[in-house]
């Protein structure tokens, strides 16, 4: 019977502050579970508190610490950057081509550090609850196009079928940076882990969502890699040293956003044939 009560509750969490009787105020986390029982009738609550002034704490410290690290990182890197780039161009003399070619790594390097420092950033934002969505009314078909067209290069280069089946038009309110965002993570991912064949998008209404997938014949992700996926820093099957090695915080952001649009993310995968990623987003 009590467990028959548990599943037909509905809980309730809250995050507020109470004032104790010394006059302090403390973070708490309220969470409120409504019992109903099976024929419908509500037959007691169960509130738990709890004191989460550490949480809080240790919450400020990280966001300040990421604050302060990226801010830091970012300036030196960017000035370093540049002189790179006006070495590479050749206005500071004329460079040899082994040079040249130090400096282009010298570049690239310091191009991923910047990408990872801007990674942090939006990890902390998403986990501190800052970021704030722009939603404007958006053709979501269009939008895969667009993206589409940046990688159209890269996936030429590695003999890549780069595949979108509808033409129809989709509007959906999101964010539009965003949802660039999202779709050139799981594209660019498709691209980069798979060797031959294709990476197919597809988009389709499904009331009162939007559904997306990419799916590439690429390796596949073991079954128990999956649950890891949307984790931060988990990478998998990696040969080592690559120079297109990511931050592996590309899919907890992508997850984050689409969160963050009333969706969810999941993905789907066999070794050796490829893998799906579907996600939805609230239509309006
Ligand atoms: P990053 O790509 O920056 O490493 P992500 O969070 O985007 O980080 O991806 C995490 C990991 O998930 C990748 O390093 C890779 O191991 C795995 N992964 C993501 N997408 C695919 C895919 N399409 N095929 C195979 N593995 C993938």
């Amino acid at each position: 019977r009590s467990l028959n009560v548990r599943q037909k509750g509905s809980q309730h969490r809250i995050d507020t502050h109470i004032i104790r009787k010394d006059g302090s105020i403390i973070p708490v986390d309220i969470a409120v579970s409504v019992l109903t029982s099976s024929d419908g009738t509500i037959t007691g609550s169960i509130g738990i508190i709890k004191d989460i002034s550490e949480r809080v704490k240790l919450q400020k410290l990280k966001d300040d610490f990421v604050d302060i690290v990226t801010h830091e990182l970012r300036t030196p890197v960017s000035i370093a950057k540049e002189g790179v780039a006006q070495l590479i161009e050749g206005l500071h003399g004329p460079v040899t081509v082994d040079q040249k070619e130090m400096l282009e790594l010298v570049s690239r390097a310091m191009l991923r550090l910047l990408r990872i420092v801007s990674d942090l950033l939006d990890v902390s934002k998403i986990e501190s609850r800052k970021t704030v969505l722009n939603k404007e009314s958006v053709d979501v078909a269009e939008l895969i196009k667009e993206v589409m067209a940046t990688f159209r290069a890269r996936a030429e280069k590695k003999n890549l079928k780069l595949l979108f089946g509808s033409g129809k038009t989709i509007e959906a309110m999101v964010d539009r940076e965003k949802m660039v965002q999202v779709l050139t993570n799981l594209i660019g991912n498709a691209i980069k882990f798979t060797e031959r064949g294709s990476v197919s998008i597809a988009v389709e209404i499904k009331e009162p969502y939007v559904q997306f997938s990419v799916e590439d014949t690429g390796p596949g992700i073991a079954a128990e890699d999956l649950p890891k996926l949307f984790s931060k820093f988990e990478q998998f099957g990696k040969k080592d040293g690559h120079a297109e090695k990511g931050s592996g915080l590309g899919l907890v952001i992508s997850q984050g956003i689409i969160e963050l649009h009333g969706g969810r993310i999941f993905a789907e995968s066999q070794l050796g044939k490829g893998t799906r990623f579907t996600f939805t987003v609230l239509k309006d």
